[in-house]
């Protein structure tokens, strides 16, 4: 009975954990890169002064200023809003909050982001899946079929990496499925992209619907760690009680707050139009390179295309310090690589290192292709 010796650490681990795969963050994957283009970040940093100095004293929970601006700009009432570090923690918060481990299970619809799943992983909840279709429309007969036990429903949209919004219709249906049976989290972390589509309004009628945002994306703040979860208060009520005492520390409440106020929002709205700009050019460009298939509609900081080598094309930019996001092994994606609109100049070096790649059944670029088709689908 003694085996206490032979007891590895992993052997002490939760079974889930030991089998356990980490999200495969931008950081982790490395690389000696000098154009960063894999996590969808803004390439300038934005600055920002200290202004409390109280770090004598713990930080309040829910710090007022922040939650204050962050509901003016998201028109809605202070008790409506969440502050979290990260969308990441309100997507796990969420799973804390509403399914019980080994009982209970969320639905996603891959392609899409990696966190919803490496979430219930680790609190030991289903993560069921129902792939989006080929248009990347959700599958609603499947979703409806694949509802027994489900708690928390999580839909992107704009959705990572595909880029695309999800059918305002096609969410109300999954609302409607849904009522009294599961939450419906629709992650709104791009949607600054394209605010006409947010689903804030819905509120009113969802008793059931959250909202995930963050300032990691066109707020240009990933470093900051600072996300919310927008819901009625009923629901924001209870993910209060399992959030940390402290989850966000002084000097985020206070750079948060400062990016939330009416200067920090005017140079938010300025960012997003350039990077509209700068994401048109890039798109045009892509579909003239011949190694590129097909390059996606993108409501958001980053386009995605497929290629006719992308191993190697990945592979090339790499080599040249140009760090892409292989989208290759998720479900419908083979051949896709995620591009985050960086500067221009970035953009620029992307298009110089793709032009010489040959395209299927080619040896080297065939010189004149000006021609080339609209490559869009969607
Ligand atoms: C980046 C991202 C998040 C995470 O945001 P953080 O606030 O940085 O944790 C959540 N959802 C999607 C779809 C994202 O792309």
């Amino acid at each position: 009975m003694s085996n206490e010796k032979n007891l590895s650490i992993q052997s002490l681990a939760r079974q889930n954990v030991r089998e356990l795969t980490p999200y495969q963050s931008a950081r982790r994957l490395g690389g000696n890169g000098d154009v960063w283009l894999n996590a969808n970040e803004y390439p300038i940093a934005p600055q920002f002064e200290l202004t409390a100095q109280t770090f004598n004293r713990y930080p309040e929970c829910q710090p007022a200023l922040v939650i204050e601006r962050y509901a003016a700009y998201a028109g809605l009432e202070n008790d409506q809003v969440l502050v979290s570090r990260g969308a990441d923690e309100g997507i796990e918060l969420l799973i804390r909050a509403f399914c019980e481990p080994g009982k209970d299970a969320i639905l996603y619809c891959p392609p899409t982001y990696g966190m919803y799943s490496v979430s219930a992983e680790t609190i030991g909840v289903e993560g069921r899946t129902v792939q989006a279709k080929e248009d990347w429309s959700l599958d609603l007969p499947a979703i409806e079929a694949a509802l027994e036990g489900v708690k928390l429903v999580y839909v992107c949209s704009p959705n990572n990496p595909t880029g695309n919004l999800i059918d305002p219709a096609e969410l109300r249906a999954v609302l409607e499925m849904t009522r009294g049976r599961a939450i419906v989290a629709i992650d709104e972390a791009y949607i600054e992209f394209c605010p006409q589509a947010s689903v804030t309004g819905w509120l009113k009628e969802y008793p059931h619907l959250a909202i995930l945002r963050t300032l990691s994306k066109a707020f240009a703040l990933a470093g900051l760690r600072c996300g919310f979860t927008l819901a009625n208060s009923e629901l924001i009520a209870l993910l209060m009680k399992v959030i940390a005492p402290y989850p966000l520390s002084t000097p985020v409440a206070d750079i948060a707050a400062q990016a939330l106020s009416d200067e920090g929002l005017a140079i938010m709205r300025a960012r997003v139009a350039e990077i509209g700009e700068t994401r048109a050019w890039l798109k045009q460009q892509l579909t003239r390179c011949d190694c590129v298939e097909q390059v996606f509609t993108s409501e958001t900081n980053y386009v995605l295309a497929r290629f006719t080598a992308s191993s190697q094309v990945f592979k090339t930019l790499w080599d040249q310090g140009i760090i892409l996001r292989d989208q290759n092994k998720q479900p419908g994606l083979s051949g896709c690589l995620r591009i985050t609109v960086g500067t221009h100049e970035e953009c620029r070096r992307v298009i110089a290192a793709l032009q010489p790649l040959p395209g299927a059944g080619q040896t080297a670029a065939s010189p004149d292709k000006n021609t080339a088709p609209s490559k869009e689908p969607m």
